[in-house]
């Protein structure tokens, strides 16, 4: 037996990854802390120390990811400390990158297979029905959006995997193994367990409130019933399984006095928020498009211009009406507030201001424009961002890979022969395939991506930083694996494909340019028989066009 066979260095290595993986959640709880409070003293020397643990077990076990982001963390804590004990908006949003990467460490499993350009594969997801052969199936069509996901058909199955290896969630019939069986095998799984489990319950028929309770006290997130269908539990697992997917909020303030924003800043970095001061009033449009803050803080009065001017201006632009705006002054004049507020303010508040005060009210409603504006910029039916905003993303995009001397790639997609799918099968169904086009593009491009719904059965993605050769291997691959996707229906079941086309930005591009090329060359994928990915440069499809030419 080599090495590498051996079942028991196996499960010792996996012991040693479960103690490493524990200590990297006590760091993001510190962590996710913050974002309710302020940070303090005994935060940051909580962090460090756990921090600490991090990097040691990682050493002693070869982990080498977990060692090297401990490393930048310990370097970035040790920045906070020179700058006597205080976060800054650099800090914060260097330890907020090292977190979010930590976090994602956390699901993914040691093995080789995640360095395709595929997302890692995640631990599995442990499906576990009264009727098995639904099992299966529904563990089949998991599997088709990237997921793993594995149907246990015995009791006895489930106690041998859960030994082995702990799911990424669990799907459990509450009836599974017996009439209200599958609610207890639930509840003492989580027992046992010290970091509970996402878990999801199911019930074939609709169900009493007791059942429904006895579900919760077992700690489960969901309750599903009627019909499972892999895309929609695939969105309650991805929202339960979501780690630290947290973006700190950006606040803007304009400000004259130096004094006045340094104070403020500090008092927001304190507290986790990213900030950005502009002295000069006249800048402000373009800061703005470069900043993209969640909230704007504006001094009352100025040399130039006032706030209740500057904040009609900001307003005047589309893109900017829902940024919220708190005026910060020293005016208690009741009258001249109202006055203030109906030109376009949120907020009022008045200098010396509490901390606590400026806080809460700038988290409040940093939340609330977020989620508004998560509403303004998607499509209702697949969650996706509209066309509008998709747009903005690839001209946002355009300037940053210009900026940066990086390359971008834009990508439009069209479902093939979508008409008949209405025809044939009922509009219902042809809304079906829509979202679950939209959820596999989701589970397959990366997360810096940006995908849109562009029209009907039409979509966009945005890929920063990949160039053309990368983003058609990508779409090609996904568009294979897509065509093999059928949704159950009579008489026969469906199959759907896609064509697209695929662009780079150029040097004398701007986004509606890429736009339109993208269009063409999704023209040229239509016309050449549909479901392929065409570019406009010609030497690159023949290259994809005859793989086997190279081998023969
Ligand atoms: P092609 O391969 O050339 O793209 O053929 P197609 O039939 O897909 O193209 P066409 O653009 O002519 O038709 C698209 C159809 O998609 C027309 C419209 O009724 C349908 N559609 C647009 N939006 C929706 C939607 O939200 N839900 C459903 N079910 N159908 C939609
Ligand atoms: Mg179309
Ligand atoms: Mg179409």
């Amino acid at each position: 037996m080599t090495e590498a066979e051996d079942p028991s260095r196996d499960r010792l290595k996996h012991h040693f990854a479960q103690r490493v993986i524990h200590q990297a959640r006590q760091i993001l709880e510190v962590w996710q802390r913050l974002q309710q409070s302020e940070w303090s003293v005994a935060d940051m020397e909580e962090l460090s120390e756990a921090n600490q643990r991090l990097l040691r077990f990682a050493e002693r076990f070869e982990q080498a990811e977990h060692a090297q982001l401990a490393r930048g963390i310990s370097q970035s804590l040790q920045e906070v400390e020179a700058n006597r004990g205080r976060l800054s908006s650099a800090l914060i949003t260097d330890l907020n990158r090292l977190m979010q990467r930590l976090s994602r460490t956390g699901l993914r499993h040691g093995d080789r297979l995640e360095h395709t350009a595929l997302p890692p594969l995640r631990k599995p997801i442990y499906v576990m029905l009264q009727d098995h052969e639904r099992g299966e199936r529904l563990a089949k069509q998991l599997e088709f959006f990237g997921l793993s996901a594995q149907s246990l058909d015995s009791i006895q199955a489930f106690h041998a995997t859960l030994a082995e290896r702990l799911p990424a969630a669990v799907v459990m019939d509450v009836d599974f193994g017996g009439v209200g069986e599958g609610l207890k095998l639930a509840a003492k799984m989580q027992e046992g367990l010290e970091q509970k489990l996402p878990l999801l319950f199911f019930s074939h028929q609709e169900t009493d409130t007791p059942t429904r309770l006895a579900a919760v006290r077992a700690g489960g997130e969901e309750f599903l019933t009627g019909t499972l269908e892999a895309s929609s539990l695939l969105e309650k697992i991805e929202i339960l399984t979501r780690v630290a997917q947290y973006e700190p909020y950006k606040v803007l303030i304009i400000d004259d006095s130096r004094a006045q924003a340094t104070h403020t800043e500090r008092l927001l970095n304190s507290a986790g928020i990213v900030t950005r001061t502009l002295f000069d009033p006249i800048k402000t449009m373009a800061e703005l498009a470069d900043f993209q803050p969640d909230l704007i803080i504006l001094d009352m009065y100025m040399p130039g211009c006032t706030g209740t001017e500057l904040a009609k201006v900001i307003r005047h632009n589309d893109r900017y009406v829902s940024v919220p705006i708190i005026y910060l002054s020293a005016e208690d004049d009741l009258d001249k507030q109202l006055d203030a507020m109906s030109e376009g303010g949120d907020d009022f508040l008045t200098k010396p201001i509490k901390p606590r005060h400026l806080i809460t009210t700038v988290r409040n409603r940093a939340a609330r424009a977020r989620n508004l504006k998560a509403r303004m910029v998607r499509d209702s039916l697949t969650g996706l961002y509209n066309h509008t905003h998709i747009l903005q993303l690839l001209e946002d995009c355009s300037f940053r890979a210009r900026r940066e001397n990086k390359p971008l790639s834009f990508a439009m997609l069209d479902i093939d022969h979508f008409k008949k799918v209405n025809d044939g099968h009922g509009h219902p169904m042809g809304d079906r395939v829509i979202k679950s086009l939209a959820l596999f593009l989701k589970q397959r491009l990366r997360k810096t991506d940006y995908i849109g719904r562009y029209g009907g059965e039409e979509f966009a993605v945005v890929m920063p930083d990949t160039d053309l050769k990368s983003a058609y291997g990508v779409l090609d691959e996904i568009r294979r694996r897509f065509a093999e996707i059928h949704y159950p229906a009579q008489p026969t079941d469906l199959f759907c494909t896609f064509s697209a086309g695929v662009v780079e930005l150029g040097e004398h591009d701007d986004a509606l340019m890429m736009a339109s090329q993208a269009d063409d060359a999704l023209y040229r994928a239509k016309k050449a028989g549909r479901n392929q990915v065409h570019t406009l440069r010609d030497e690159m499809m023949q290259a994809k066009k005859h793989p086997t030419m190279d081998i023969s």
